[in-house]
């Protein structure tokens, strides 16, 4: 008779109730009544035969035939070896739905902790990307689009806004290219705000820009490290500006990125603050650094994660009403949590996302443009079909062994190459330096994912259609 086990699972508790995660299959479960006997028998700690299941389970036959079903349908129940379920790996040909174009490597600003290298970048030679390489980078895109019909153009640094001119001729060659192709292209933007005017506004809005600031908090915070070349602070320069552009109507929402540099303290003042300035939506990175100067040490870390909380908690009482706080981290969260993705790749790095160097060479993304070993060919000779073949092979998470068997695995995936790159010295390493980290984040998430669907599920839909996906909702057992 064949032998099943329970599949693995984290246990969890949200507002008093008994959930389960299925960390190989994304799906969440509320435990109650059988199911929660079924979890906390002694028999399946290990594996048994339905008929051992069976004999474990009070009432009709009907009702434990109908919970087998339920459990083995759900893939709670499992073989003993779980089959190979993973998604399709992408092959050289896998489409690319986003382009990354770094307009400029210069920058009006020089920001004490940039990974870019801030004094390099403004004493080096400023190299802006030429219209025949943007142009080219369109093709590129259009080109290795495949099947995708909704595309996405994003204009990166530097500081974009130096290269304006540029822009527009290329969002123009874009919008062609999409009629012509039948396709359809969205833009994206990431600036520093200095150089917001009515005309740059104006040109941000009526091209539907989606709008990223990176903006650290309130003024004594931004100026600690977000500085002009001579020293002098910008926080007081992008303020007036920031207000003009938010206070017009913005087809797109504009969302604030915010740097977590040393000795930052209230996470929830510089969140509240940005939403008062009307950022529809705030998100927060710790700075990728191995300079002790701006690194959060680990007892800042748990800090952090300790304010993440507090703001998650926000968040549930805010969404009982029915409200929304743009806290784009838990956001994130809840929605991969929701759409039970599985993810054999940290993110869509070298998948379906590129990024083009003023030059036109390709890497993986924009943090890691001008890093060789993320180089993956060029916009005119196209992409190194070999190279990157062997980072796909590599950057697998079935390929790090560190992180086998860890419950978080599915919505790390060992996290970012780029941090990674940095602190653990090779972009395909997992980030084992923050794993106590993530894990307590997760767990953070999946509380609040219970207690929303207990209390709120609908609002779960309402998360993923802001992130452009069909509701999706994690089925009850
Ligand atoms: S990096 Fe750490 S938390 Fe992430 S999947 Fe690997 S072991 Fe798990
Ligand atoms: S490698 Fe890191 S910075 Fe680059 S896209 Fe992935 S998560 Fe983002």
């Amino acid at each position: 008779m064949e032998m099943v086990k329970i599949a693995d699972h984290k246990r969890f508790q949200a507002n008093g109730h008994d959930f389960v995660f299925m960390t190989q299959t994304g799906g969440i479960f509320e435990l109650d009544g059988e199911t929660q006997a079924v979890f906390n028998h002694e028999l399946t700690k290990g594996k048994f035969t339905q008929q051992a299941f069976y004999a474990v389970l009070k009432g009709t036959k009907d009702n434990k035939d109908s919970l087998w079903n339920n459990l083995a349908g759900n893939r709670v129940l499992a073989p003993q070896k779980f089959p190979e379920t993973r998604p399709m790996l992408p092959t050289p040909e896998f489409p690319v739905k986003t382009l990354v174009l770094h307009v400029t490597a210069a920058c009006n600003l020089m920001c004490h902790y940039c990974y870019h290298n801030p004094e390099a970048l403004n004493k080096g030679p400023q190299l802006s990307m030429e219209l025949k390489v943007a142009k080219k980078a369109v093709d590129f895109l259009f080109e290795h689009s495949g099947d995708l019909e909704d595309l996405v153009l994003v204009f990166f640094g530097g500081e974009p806004l130096l290269n304006l001119n540029l822009i527009s001729k290329t969002i123009t060659y874009a919008n062609e290219t999409a009629r012509k192709e039948g396709k359809k292209i969205d833009y994206a933007m990431t600036t520093n705000g200095t150089l917001l005017t009515d005309k740059t506004i104006g040109f941000l809005n009526e091209n539907r820009i989606g709008t990223t600031v990176s903006l650290d908090g309130l003024e004594a915070v931004h100026d600690r490290f977000r500085r002009f070349p001579d020293g002098s602070p910008s926080y007081g320069v992008i303020l007036p500006k920031l207000k003009k552009f938010l206070g017009k109507e913005n087809p797109k929402p504009v969302v604030a990125r915010v740097t977590l540099a040393k000795d930052v303290k209230d996470i929830s003042k510089t969140l509240f603050h940005l939403l008062d300035l009307g950022f529809s939506e705030v998100g927060f990175a710790p700075v990728t650094t191995m300079e002790t100067d701006f690194q959060l040490d680990s007892h800042q870390m748990m800090q952090l994660l300790d304010q993440f909380q507090h703001l998650s908690e926000i968040f549930i009482q805010l969404a009982l009403k029915d409200e929304f706080l743009g806290f784009t981290n838990l956001v994130d969260l809840l929605v991969n949590l929701h759409e039970g993705d599985v993810k054999q790749y940290p993110c869509g790095a070298g998948i379906g996302m590129f990024s083009v160097d003023p030059r036109g060479g390709l890497f993986l993304c924009q943090r890691l443009t001008n890093d060789d070993s993320a180089r993956m060919g060029d916009i005119f000779d196209g992409l190194d079909p070999k190279k990157l073949g062997q980072f796909r092979q590599d950057a697998r998470l079935d390929k790090k062994s560190a992180c086998k068997g860890c419950w978080a695995a599915s919505i790390c995936a060992g996290g970012c190459y780029h941090e990674a790159k940095i602190r653990e010295g090779n972009l395909l390493s997992p980030n084992l330096h923050y794993c106590q980290w993530i894990k307590a984040w997760i767990e953070t998430g999946l509380n609040v994912y219970g207690q929303l669907m207990n209390e709120t599920p609908q609002f779960l839909d309402k998360l993923s259609m802001l992130r452009g996906h069909a509701p999706l909702f994690n089925q009850l057992i």
